[in-house]
This record gives structure tokens, C-alpha cells and sequence, in this order.
């Protein structure tokens, strides 16, 4: 299970018994701080918002004009040879006709080699070519701009000329009419250059309007290059359009982000303070689980596991608050309260007349620190327990930080006659590296190896490479999770003599504890297996 879960689950079974409150008007302006922060994006976001709906409407058109300019060579040559160049019946006849099929033409007027004029279109007129933008598209073919006098839109003019006249075509706007006045009137302006000269700027409206940089721009095809400007006043109605939504957005955000915080807060706190109010009122309770020699049917000591009794509650498990108490440090009193009570339960027991050990879990972080021992060591004064009957086990599935310092500490604790076994062999970080480099002299092999014995498993093998190291090294080793006679026996014959597990007996209180000594004493040789409750 994961520790998340386990957290949350420990914190619901307990229930709630410390509320996190903020101050209110830290949250207030927190949520009014986001709310305004979103909303002062709106000059961002409503340039991203028109040019968006602005690109897309006048994808088409612009894809058609691209085409087009690429095309002109070509079909202006073949449209030439539909007339005289004489301004005839029959050349009005053909621009009328061209013009009117065309509609993305607006005008064609020819010239013809003496200079007189004739155009498709009679009505309001279009101002002069004003530059050139590309001079030679093909031999016959050159491309210019011109203003729409009106509202001084960009248009794209193609002339085709040779000694007979010249053929000068007036595109539409590159920006369609209904999508420029879609908004308001003239809003939209394009403004055309050759890519290859983009200083130069043929546009010659009242550029104060208009946005000072070109709201986005696109190639047309040909070296051109089509700038598309926006009037201030169409930026500004699309940012007050979003002004509130973005204030809301943000007020909606700040409020689901002290939401969260809240209750993630609610969560830790609450299972921190109970854990808190539990040392302070010494629920930490040691249980202890007995280790036998199987070589002489004595018992060799026992297991000091925690238990927490919250009152009128059941009795709860390690595993639901021991990964939380080692991460938020609290571990350190609720080992000192744990041993202050097994060493006065113990001492009830007349050990000091034997050489049987209480093995205490530890992690890590407290072998790495002289005075945290040191001080858990100071209750063995008040108990007739000589240090040598103390056993701390560290398990290798958590990390060590600072290896030489543990290793000093272990180092401290051995000249006591205090010995440091290796938890969970072979599960976690260190490996056998660990042993070497902390120099450890005892094992306990984990019960994830043990249950394997009488299976095929993989892991059996790993369980006989364990013992074959720790015999090679000579090491002392305890097998946990013995749970019937098959793994015990198996165990003997490899050597592994030292047992613990519910086929001798489970995690205990004292009093149990207590008698179990007591009949293993009485019935020195006799083979006992004894149920307990944990
Ligand atoms: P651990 O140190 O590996 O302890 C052995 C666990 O295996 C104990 O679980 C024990 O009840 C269980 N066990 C023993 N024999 C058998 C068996 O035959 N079959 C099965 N299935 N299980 C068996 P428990 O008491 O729930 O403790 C769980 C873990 O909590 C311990 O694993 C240890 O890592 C941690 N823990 C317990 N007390 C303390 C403590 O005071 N300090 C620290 N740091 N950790 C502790
Ligand atoms: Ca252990
Ligand atoms: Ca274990």
C-alpha cells in the first residue's frame, strides 16, 4: 500500500481532530491577487483571440491570392491573346467578361501601344500603382501595389505588357470586405511588401489607429508578404470582452488552489497532532515477539514491534503509522517512550541472570546520530539490563546518509557490548555493502525469503545464497516469518538456528510474553508452538 494511502486512511480512521484554518483575509486576497493577475492578460489574450479568428477567416482568400501570383505568368500571357489591343468592341467585350467571371478581380484596364485606355469598370476609381514590388515576375509579368482610395487598403496589381499594350489588373483587397468591417468599419487594414524589401511600407493610412505592430502576418507566394493591423479601438472592445472571464477564471483558480491547500493541510496536521497528542500521552506500547534457538529449545530473546492504543479504539498496526512518524521525525520520542516501557517490563523478568536480548527496531537517521542513542541508552540506568542484553535492528530498506558517521555510532555502541543486526537482509539499498562498511556482525533474514521455503520460487535460492554468505562471513543469523515446522527444520538444516515467527509465537504484551518465558523455561525441551493474539 502506498504511503499516501496510508496516511489519508490512518487520518479518516482516526478522524479529525485539528482543523487548519488560514486567515481569512490571507485567502481573500489570494484569490483577489490571482483573479487580477488573469485579468491583466486580457491586452495578451485578445491579441492571440482576433489574430486567431482574423487568420482564420481570411485563410482562404489569402491561399487563393498565393496561388494565383504564381499562376500569373502563365495565364496572363494566354488572357492576352484573347484581344486586339485596339479598345474595340471586342476588347471591352472580353474585360467585361473577364472580370465578371473572375471575382477575385477587381478591375482590368488596357492600354494599348498609343496610349488609349479602356476598363472593365466604370465606377469610383482606384488610385495610381503606387511602387513596384516585384519588377520581372516573368519577362512580360510585373507585380505592384495600390491603395484603394476609399479606406486605403493595400491592393495587389499584376500588369502584363508587351509592344502591343499592356493589360493592368486591380486585385480585390486581400482581406475580404466582410471580414474588415465584420467588426466594426475599416477595422482590419493589410498592408502589402516584398519580402525581399520589407522596410519599405506602401500603406498610407492614419497609422495612430491602427496597432503599431502588425497583428500577424503571413507569406502570400511570390516574395510577398501580407502585414495585417487591427485598429486600437477593435483591440480594446475584444479586451474588455474578456477582461471579466479571465477575472473570474482566476478567482476560480485561487479559490479550488486554497481549496486544496486546505484540505491537503487538514490532512497532515491532523494525523501530526494526533501522533503528537499520542506521545504525550504515552499510547506507544511495546509488543514483543519471542526468538527461539531451535538448537537447544531456549529462548534466545525477543522482538521489541510498536503497537499504538489509542483508548477505546483497537490496537493499531505499525504499518499504519510508522512509515509517516519516521518521515516527520517523530520516531525518535516514540522509540525512547517504547523503550522506557519494555526496559521496566523487562526488568520484571530476571534477565540480567541470562544472556537473552531485546532487539530494538531502529531507523537509519537514529544510528546516525551519537546523541540520540546516547540519550535512549540513559533510560538502561533505571533497569537492571546490562547493555549487552540491547539489540538494535536498522533496516536496509531505508537509506543511510552518512555512512561514516553510523558506522562511529556502531562503532561507540559495540564497545558497550551492544550489538547492531542488519533488518530485512537483501530488501533495500545497502546490499552486503552495507555490512562491510558498517561492519555488522548479525542478520536477520526477512520473512519474504523464509516464505518461500517449499515453493520453487526464485527467492528461495536467494534465501540459500543469504545463508551461505552470512555462514562464509560468520555471521550471527536470525530467520523472521517462520510460520510452520517445514521452513523451520529447513532452516536448522542450513545452519539458520535463530527463529522468530508465529510458529512460536506472535507479537505479545507483556503479561503474554511474560508466561510464554516462563513455560519455555519449564519446558526446556519439549517442542512448543503457542498462539498468541497481536
Ligand atoms: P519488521 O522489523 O520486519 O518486523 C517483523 C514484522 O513481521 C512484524 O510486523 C511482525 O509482526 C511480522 N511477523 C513476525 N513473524 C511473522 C510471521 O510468522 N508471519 C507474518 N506474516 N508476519 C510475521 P509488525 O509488528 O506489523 O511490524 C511491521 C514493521 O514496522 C516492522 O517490520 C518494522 O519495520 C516496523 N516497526 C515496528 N515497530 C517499530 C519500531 O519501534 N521502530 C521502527 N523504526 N519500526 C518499527
Ligand atoms: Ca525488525
Ligand atoms: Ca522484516
Amino acid at each position: 500500500m502506498l504511503f499516501g494511502n496510508r496516511f489519508s486512511e490512518t487520518a479518516t480512521k482516526f478522524g479529525k481532530c485539528f482543523t487548519y484554518t488560514r486567515p481569512q483575509f490571507l485567502s481573500l486576497a489570494f484569490v483577489l491577487g490571482l483573479a487580477l493577475l488573469l485579468s491583466s492578460t486580457s491586452g495578451f489574450f485578445s491579441k492571440l483571440q482576433l489574430s486567431y479568428v482574423i487568420s482564420s477567416d481570411s485563410r482562404e482568400l489569402l491561399n487563393t491570392y498565393s496561388m494565383k501570383i504564381n499562376d500569373f505568368p502563365e495565364v496572363l500571357s494566354e488572357l492576352s491573346k484573347n484581344f486586339q489591343f485596339d479598345c474595340g468592341l471586342l476588347d471591352q467585350h472580353q474585360l467585361q467578361h473577364i472580370a465578371y467571371n473572375d471575382y477575385v478581380i477587381r478591375r482590368i484596364t488596357l492600354t494599348t501601344s498609343n496610349g488609349e485606355q479602356c476598363t472593365s469598370f466604370t465606377g469610383a476609381d482606384v488610385e495610381a500603382r503606387l511602387a513596384p514590388l516585384i519588377d520581372k515576375l516573368s519577362p512580360n509579368v510585373s507585380l505592384w501595389v495600390a491603395s484603394e482610395s476609399r479606406n486605403e487598403q493595400n491592393l495587389l496589381v499584376a500588369e502584363w505588357k508587351d509592344q502591343r499594350g499592356s493589360l493592368l489588373l486591380h486585385l480585390e483587397p486581400l482581406i475580404s470586405e466582410s471580414i474588415r468591417n465584420k467588426y466594426c468599419n475599416d477595422c482590419v487594414l493589410s498592408s502589402i511588401s516584398s519580402i525581399n524589401n520589407p522596410t519599405v511600407s506602401f500603406w498610407r493610412g492614419d497609422a495612430s489607429l491602427f496597432s503599431s505592430a502588425p497583428l500577424f502576418s503571413s507569406e502570400l507566394g511570390g516574395g510577398l508578404r501580407v502585414n495585417t493591423f487591427v485598429k486600437k479601438e477593435l483591440l480594446a472592445r475584444y479586451q474588455d470582452n474578456l477582461w471579466l472571464p479571465l477575472f473570474l477564471l482566476g478567482g476560480a483558480l485561487g479559490i479550488i488552489c486554497i481549496y486544496l491547500q486546505h484540505t491537503i493541510m487538514q490532512r497532515k496536521l491532523s494525523l501530526h497532532s494526533l501522533v503528537e497528542q499520542g506521545i504525550a500521552k504515552e499510547e506507544f506500547v511495546p509488543y514483543y515477539q519471542p526468538i527461539v534457538d531451535v538448537s537447544s529449545n531456549s529462548l534466545y530473546g525477543c522482538e521489541m514491534l510498536a503497537r499504538w492504543k489509542r483508548p477505546g479504539q483497537e490496537v493499531i498496526s505499525p504499518m499504519e503509522f510508522i512509515p509517516y512518524v519516521e518521515k516527520s521525525g517523530q520516531i525518535l520520542p516514540i522509540t525512547d517512550q517504547l523503550i522506557k516501557k519494555a526496559i521496566l517490563e523487562i526488568s520484571k523478568l530476571n534477565w540480567q541472570a541470562t544472556k537473552q536480548v531485546i532487539s530494538i527496531n531502529v531507523v537509519p537517521d537514529q544510528l546516525e546520530s551519537l546523541d540520540v542513542m546516547e540519550k535512549s541508552l540513559s533510560l538502561l540506568q533505571y533497569s537492571e539490563i546490562k547493555p549487552d542484553q540491547i539489540a538494535f535492528e536498522v533496516t536496509e530498506r531505508k537509506q543511510f546518509t552518512d555512512l561514516t558517521m553510523a558506522s562511529d555510532v556502531i562503532e561507540q555502541l559495540r564497545i558497550r557490548g551492544i550489538n547492531v543486526k542488519l533488518d530485512d537482509a537483501g530488501t533495500g539499498y545497502g546490499g552486503f555493502s552495507y555490512i562491510q562498511q558498517l561492519n555488522i556482525r548479525s542478520l536477520k533474514i526477512d520473512k519474504m525469503f523464509v516464505e518461500n521455503i517449499g515453493t520453487s520460487d526464485i527467492k528461495l535460492s536467494l534465501l540459500d545464497s543469504i545463508i551461505a554468505f552470512g555462514k562464509e562471513a560468520g555471521m550471527e543469523m536470525i530467520a523472521e516469518g517462520v510460520e510452520t515446522e517445514e521452513q523451520s527444520q529447513y532452516l536448522a538444516e542450513q545452519g539458520v538456528y535463530l527463529q522468530q515467527g508465529y510458529f512460536f509465537g506472535r507479537p505479545m504484551i507483556f503479561r503474554d510474553f511474560a508466561y510464554f518465558c516462563k513455560s519455555m523455561a519449564s519446558h526446556n525441551h519439549e517442542e512448543k508452538k503457542i498462539e498468541y493474539a497481536a
